[in-house]
């Protein structure tokens, strides 16, 4: 394994960072006693951009993403994130089959651990899993190095995989956050980075009239829509959820789950 991640041959954005450090700092040497606010301006532009890159959900400086899919006819990607959850996951099957929609559960590795009977119902109730890292690691993910980047992907694999027989294709990052190393390794799995085009953004909210009208409006043939199953009083998701399944019902949409040639 560790041969493996030694190995990994540095990203494009990885070398086009590099450069640019080395090109906009050297000069600065020079500049700085003349031009001081313009030389710091361009001393910190490299990291300005990682940073962005890295904390903006859907920013795709560092790799491919997938917001969005082709199609001609009212058909979404439904994509429910944070499970397996007890509290939530078998009430959601059974008002995914009574609106004959599919989902894309993106799951954490230690919640399948946890319990693993939920996962294997996802997946035989015809459901595509994804991958959500193995521990949900929303503080540190951005600074990860790649031992812990693939560390927190293949925990999950393996765990979905062992409850599941089935190895995700996706991989969805905690909040959107990623890190240098993680297209590569992603890459080496032949994994596809999942983003969305609308979330419904549900936790902090008591009701779930606004999550719901943010996730409507962004409603359109091919659209990523993004919402949650857990984390908090899941009363609020499991309601937008609804919600959304009888708006998408009502305005003849059809929750759809990828093919194979729609992965990368
Ligand atoms: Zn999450």
């Amino acid at each position: 394994m560790n041969t493996r991640i030694d190995a990994l041959s540095p990203s494009a954005p990885l070398r086009l960072y590099r450069w640019s450090t080395i090109l906009t700092k050297l000069p600065l040497l020079w500049s700085w006693p003349r031009f001081p606010y313009l030389s710091l301006a361009v001393f910190t532009a490299p990291e300005l951009w990682l940073v962005y890159q890295t904390l903006v959900p859907n920013a795709s400086g560092l790799g491919r993403i997938k917001t969005r899919f082709a199609t001609q006819v009212r058909e979404v990607w439904l994509t429910i994130d944070d499970g397996p959850d007890p509290r939530t996951t078998p009430a959601l099957l059974d008002r995914l089959d009574s609106h004959g929609a599919k989902a894309i559960f993106c799951l954490i590795g230690e919640n399948v651990r946890r319990h693993p009977g939920l996962a294997r119902q996802i997946a035989a109730r015809g459901h595509e899993i994804g991958n959500h890292t193995d521990t949900h690691p929303l503080g540190f993910f951005w600074s990860s190095g790649p031992r812990r980047t693939a560390a927190e992907i293949d925990g999950c694999s393996k765990a979905v995989v062992e409850a599941t027989g089935k190895t995700p294709r996706f991989f969805r990052s905690p909040a959107g956050i990623k890190n240098l190393f993680l297209f590569g390794i992603l890459a080496e799995r032949r994994m596809a980075y999942l983003g969305w085009s609308g979330r419904a953004r549900e936790f902090g909210h008591s009701s779930p009239e606004r999550p719901l009208r943010r996730l409507i409006r962004a409603v359109q043939p091919g659209a990523i829509l993004l919402t949650h199953e857990s984390g908090g009083n899941p009363r609020v998701p499991m309601s937008v959820i609804e919600g959304l399944l009888q708006h998408l019902s009502r305005e003849g949409y059809r929750c759809v789950l990828p093919n194979s040639s729609e992965m990368l």
